[in-house]
């Protein structure tokens, strides 16, 4: 067997980008204050707070499964119910976290077309029930970008904000690649968010660049009560803050946050297009973020892996390909000319 090449299996498997990387080495200087009461903790939520244009409340974690599920505790009770798209990571890759930070809180899924929810469903789950034997909705959670790769515009996270507003529900953004959708939708972070009705946003490092660290972002400031509360009791609350908070700041520094995901999303765009060109290959979605999702013909998934090439198929069945601040175009020749060499052997 070759080599592994797991460079499209996910934005993870991209090491830390150099600017993350010269910010942990600067950290790494002097004695600082723990647990968040240092400078570089200070300098990172302020450049959150610039970069939203707002005076929201920052909080440092290490990972997304974390973010999503203690923001999602913080916005109810165990007894309320959460609205999620059903391929949203919240419901198929948090191995019911969000219900176990939140004593039981259940998650309510509804469909819609790659990866986006849709209004009139989520509108028929919230107005399904309002008896005591229902859980009661009190959160829509959206992903941006989707689990497809497709981006919410502004528009659309406006309407599902006013129907979350309609029925007093809060609105929780899963950010995990939210670098990438703004870098696509050509939108401010501000009119991304807080302006079109999101209450908090769990904001991804690691997939942008860092070696680990999401922040929880909240708009609605009222909800964070208590929240670094959550953060310590959950195993969240980083001793040495300052290796989580110093990237955020070179990240947001200079926008180069914005540029890596711009790479990462026109190299998937590529990726795509070539992809398009081979006979028998169909895109699943429109390529709008850092991911391409490919159906394949029978046999190619196994000539690609004996290639040596390992990718994810558990979203729809299709290849999902990951772009990141590491891709290349040698990557793309690499993965396109082995398709291409596989398509040329089934067709003989
Ligand atoms: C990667 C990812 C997360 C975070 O996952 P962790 O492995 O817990 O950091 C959250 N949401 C989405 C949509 C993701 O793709």
């Amino acid at each position: 067997m070759s080599d592994l090449k797991v460079q499209f299996a996910s934005d993870n498997t991209a090491g830390v980008c150099p600017e993350a990387w010269a910010a942990m080495a600067n950290a790494n200087a002097d004695f600082v204050p723990s647990y968040g009461e240092d400078r570089h903790t200070q300098e990172a939520s302020n450049l959150f707070r610039e970069l939203f244009e707002t005076d929201c409340d920052v909080y440092f974690v290490f990972n997304g499964t974390a973010a999503n599920s203690l923001a999602l505790a913080s916005l109810c009770q165990s007894y309320h119910s959460v609205i999620c798209h059903d391929s949203a990571h919240v419901e198929t890759d948090e191995c019911g976290a969000p219900e176990f930070f939140s004593n039981g809180t259940k998650l309510l899924t509804a469909g819609g077309p790659h990866g986006k929810l849709d209004l009139f469903e989520v509108e028929r789950i919230v107005t399904a029930r309002s008896d005591v034997h229902y859980p009661k909705p009190k959160v829509i959670s959206l992903t941006q970008a989707t689990e497809s790769g497709t981006v919410y515009r502004v528009d659309e996270i406006r309407a599902l904000a006013e129907l979350a507003q309609r029925y007093r529900l809060h609105v929780h953004m899963d950010g995990a690649r939210f670098a990438n959708a703004v870098a696509s939708a050509g939108a401010s972070p501000k009119a991304m968010t807080w302006q079109a009705g999101v209450d908090v946003l769990c904001f991804g490092g690691t997939k942008n660049g860092m070696a680990v660290g999401e922040a929880v972002v909240y708009f609605n400031r009222k909800l964070s009560e208590e929240f670094e509360f959550r953060c310590k009791q959950a195993g969240q609350l980083a001793s040495k803050m300052r290796f989580l908070a110093a990237p955020w700041a070179a990240m947001l520094r200079d926008g180069v946050w914005l540029r890596h995901a711009r790479h990462a999303n026109a190299l998937a765009r590529r990726l795509g297009g070539e992809l398009q060109k081979i006979p028998g290959v169909r895109l699943l979605h429109p390529v709008e973020a850092s991911g391409v999702f490919a159906e394949l013909p029978d046999g190619y998934h196994e000539g690609l892996k004996d290639r040596g090439w390992r990718y994810y198929r558990f979203i729809g069945g299709g290849a999902r390909l990951m772009c990141s601040w590491k891709t290349t175009e040698t990557d793309i020749a690499a993965l396109v000319g082995d398709l291409r060499a596989v398509a040329g052997q089934g067709s003989a």
